[in-house]
């Protein structure tokens, strides 16, 4: 076969485009893998500067469906640590753990926890489902989505909250802040874990050498041990055309390709863009991950944590990651390094265009929170912004992605819609993970039915107000 006709092409070489290709090249297929950036992994890569290891996006892996822990085995082949769970929030000016302890109640200002008490006795009733501040105000009340989820969500989404649709809290406020053993699912177990707090020992999957990001690294070796494998890095597919039995695309770098089918795992409107006359646009949000070098001694230890959500909507710094809590062998000796997140509106840039002007507002925030003793204990600051971080879940989202999907199977039923970015799905590596090797099989032949990805983890399905992404995605 020569080197540029092959049975599928993926899109994407983040963890649901390796996920796939190893499948399929697993199965005796030929694939060729095209990454935009000049490496893999996307949003589950790790840098390293000179043995300080920063990850991007992942920091763990946190499952416990059979078929990814079997998948993980089969890459780590065993260089895989069990961590325990460890997060905070920064609210009101001070660090409460997260899930609230007893103890809290006493941090927080007396009008607020009195405001929250009061909230639990008032009827909540959500009268439009798709509605972020509804669906919150019914769980929460409204003191606490005044004081923390609307001002964190408003300024880490640059969304206006009230257009926001109840699919983001369910898919990631559920997950990402709330601990599912604890079913802080509510006001009322929120108040119940704070009056009979339970020690909850959560395990998350972390690589041992390598960061995060040596998973896939590892899976991208195992890939090319097969002699069907090609991976193109810094390019894209810039033209496509449908004979009806094979694609033929071609790449920015002007290299022609034919295959039978297409699975997508990038951004969106870049394929719509590419296959569809007119478009539906769908939106994505960007972050600029700010990496510090720190010493250890210029880090408040009291206020550590892997992760810590800073909720003030004035702040720049979104969520701040201590690498050493997730891996003690990703800080140099006598460091102790610090990521912090800010996102950024794709439509209306205001950082992303010039991220090191920033780099000031970081350090001095971090120095008004407590957190660092002083900015002179950081000794590098590495920027890295990155494009497509998450999917933006405003109201019309459902009928946006639908559309889109929509008028990309008009052009072929043979593109497959895959991932995060793909599938428009806020989603975990595990999950992505998850839906490549069910989208493998089914390719495959060796299943017949879709996999439900939505039913899998989050969101309201079917979708409210516009037709099934999973469905619209795949071509039912
Ligand atoms: C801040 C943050 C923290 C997270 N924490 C965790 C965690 O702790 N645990 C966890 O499991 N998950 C976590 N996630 C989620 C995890 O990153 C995603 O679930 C996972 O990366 C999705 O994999 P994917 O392959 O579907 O998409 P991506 O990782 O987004 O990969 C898509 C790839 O496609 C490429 N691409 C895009 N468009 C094109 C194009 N037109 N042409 C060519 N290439 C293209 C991109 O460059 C990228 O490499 C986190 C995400 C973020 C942003």
């Amino acid at each position: 076969m020569p080197d540029s006709s092959f049975d599928f092409c993926i899109v994407g070489a983040g963890p649901s485009g390796l996920t796939a290709a190893y499948q399929l090249l697993k199965s005796g297929c030929s694939v060729v893998l095209i990454e935009r950036q000049g490496r893999v992994g996307g949003l589950a890569k790790s840098y390293d500067y000179g043995g300080q290891i920063f990850d991007t996006g992942p920091k763990r892996f946190h499952t416990d469906d059979p078929i990814v822990l079997d998948f993980i085995q089969e890459i780590t082949k065993g260089h895989i640590t069990k961590i325990g769970r460890s997060t905070k929030v920064y609210f009101l000016g001070n660090y409460f753990e997260w899930p609230l302890q007893s103890k809290d109640l006493l941090k927080m200002p007396l009008g607020v926890s009195l405001k929250c008490a009061l909230d639990l006795l008032k009827e909540r009733p959500i009268t439009d489902k798709s509605s972020f501040h509804q669906y919150i105000n019914s769980k929460y009340g409204e003191t606490l989505y005044s004081v923390f989820f609307k001002p964190y969500t408003q300024k880490f989404l640059r969304w206006d909250t009230e257009d926001i649709h109840s699919d983001w809290a369910s898919t990631g406020i559920n997950r990402t802040v709330i601990d599912k053993r604890i079913k802080a699912n509510s006001l009322f177990d929120l108040f119940k874990a704070l009056l009979l707090p339970a020690k909850v020992e959560t395990e998350f999957l972390y690589p041992t050498e390598g960061g995060f990001g040596g998973f896939y690294e590892q899976l991208l070796g195992l890939c090319r041990d097969y002699p069907g494998f090609r991976l193109i890095l810094s390019d894209t597919i810039v033209r496509l055309s449908d004979d009806g039995k094979q694609f033929e695309a071609q790449t920015g770098a002007g290299e022609r390709l034919t295959f039978t089918d297409l699975i997508w795992t990038g951004n969106l409107n870049a394929l719509s863009g590419i296959v569809a006359t007119q478009h539906t646009h769908v939106h994505y949000l960007n972050t600029i991950f700010y990496n510090l070098i720190c010493r250890q001694q210029g880090v408040a230890s009291r206020q550590t944590a892997q992760w810590i959500y800073v909720s003030r909507g004035d702040s720049l710094i979104s969520r701040l990651t201590c690498m050493k809590e997730f891996a003690p062998y990703t800080c140099g000796e006598g460091h102790y390094n610090i990521i912090a997140e800010l996102t950024d509106s794709q439509a209306n840039p205001v950082y992303f265009r010039d991220p090191d002007r920033h780099i000031d507002g970081i350090l001095n925030e971090l120095v008004k929170m407590r957190f660092l003793k002083h900015r002179k204990h950081v000794e590098s600051v590495h920027v890295v912004p990155v494009e497509d971080t998450y999917p933006i879940y405003h109201r019309g989202y459902n009928k946006d992605f639908g559309s889109a999907a929509a008028g990309i199977k008009k052009f072929s039923k043979r593109i497959h819609l895959l991932g995060r970015c793909g599938a428009f799905w806020y989603n975990n590596s595990d999950h992505s993970i998850r839906f490549a090797i069910e989208m493998a099989g089914q390719l495959l032949g060796r299943q017949r039915r879709e996999f439900d990805y939505r039913a899998y983890f989050g969101g309201s399905y079917p979708a409210v107000g516009g037709p099934s992404p999973g469905n619209a995605g795949q071509g039912a």
